[in-house]
């Protein structure tokens, strides 16, 4: 069965819309470029923040910037009282180092939840803000009542805003969690074996049928966009078929993220601590 995340989503806007009421808010997008596919990512969060009523000011940095600038350019936003949350955009130019430039973020302000402040909480089980796309996956299986609870999980794929996390997030919620990547042995034999495979590898249709089992539960993280312009998972179709629950792309785990992205803005507006 096939699962969306727009119901989810909505349910969640009204939520941030409630409180984004209390709170004076406000999410500043750092983007350097013009990558076409960040735009439009960065389209659907002003889009959300105006559906909410929550102020999104883009700080558009040109291609050739150098590093200090763009640094320069965080550090003013952090000084910013009106400025709740801090987002880099990327893909950054490739001149541009994308973690020091994160790490230039002040954590009361880390909306991504990718400062080491907020990892090593997450590390620690004492979550502040994490990131969006790992919490996306959380409320996508909370949402359909499964309980991680001695489950065997495979994630594929092991960066830093999604992998990783999400292993540290399930380990968490006592799952046992197999992490795999680009130099795992026998992937094939990892995804089989799991209850949950959850796939975040940016490769279209990457995870075939014969790498999944009957009734197993698919979370899919992928948006890869084809030449046509059409959005592909990660998950090839017929092995989402195999599956008892399967996340749909697109509308799935990235309609949820974003609000998550917002559900972030949220905790960190209501930080004691902040400025
Ligand atoms: P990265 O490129 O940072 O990481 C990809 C991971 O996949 C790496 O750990 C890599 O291994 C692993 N990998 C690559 N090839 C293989 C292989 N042949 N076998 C096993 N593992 C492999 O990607 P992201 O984590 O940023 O994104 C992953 C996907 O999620 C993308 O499609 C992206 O668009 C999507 N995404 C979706 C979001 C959402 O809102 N839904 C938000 C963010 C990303 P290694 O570490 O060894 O290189």
């Amino acid at each position: 069965m096939l699962v969306y995340g727009k119901q989810l989503r909505e349910e969640m806007k009204e939520g941030i819309k409630q409180q984004a009421a209390q709170l004076p808010i406000k999410l500043a997008i750092v983007k350097i470029g013009d990558d076409k596919a960040s735009q439009a990512y960065v389209n659907s969060l002003v889009n959300f923040g105006q559906e909410v009523g929550i102020p999104v000011v883009t700080v558009c940095l040109e291609k050739h910037i150098t590093q200090a600038e763009a640094e320069q350019a965080i550090r003013e936003l952090n000084q910013d009282p009106d400025i709740t949350g801090i987002m880099v955009q990327k893909p950054l130019p490739g001149h541009i180092n994308d973690n020091t430039l994160i790490q230039t973020v002040d954590y009361h302000k880390d909306v991504e939840g990718l400062h080491y402040y907020n990892l090593g909480r997450l590390l620690a089980n004492d979550p502040g803000v994490c990131p969006s796309t790992p919490k996306a996956i959380m409320t996508m299986l909370k949402a359909n009542k499964v309980d991680l609870t001695g489950k065997k999980v495979t994630i594929v794929g092991r960066s830093t805003i999604v992998g990783s996390p999400l292993a540290v997030m399930m380990t968490a919620q006592h799952a046992t969690v197999t992490l795999c990547h680009s130099r795992t042995r026998n992937l094939e034999q990892e995804t089989r074996a799991a209850d949950i495979v959850v796939a975040a590898v940016g490769k279209p249709w990457f995870i075939t049928a014969d790498m999944v089992s009957e009734g197993c539960i698919i979370m899919d993280a992928g948006i890869n966009v084809d030449e046509s312009g059409s959005i592909r998972g990660d998950v090839h179709p017929k092995a989402a078929a195999r599956a008892s629950i399967a996340s749909a792309v697109p509308g799935g785990i990235g309609v949820i993220t974003v609000a998550e992205l917002f559900d972030n803005l949220l905790i960190l507006a209501s930080q004691p601590s902040r400025n």
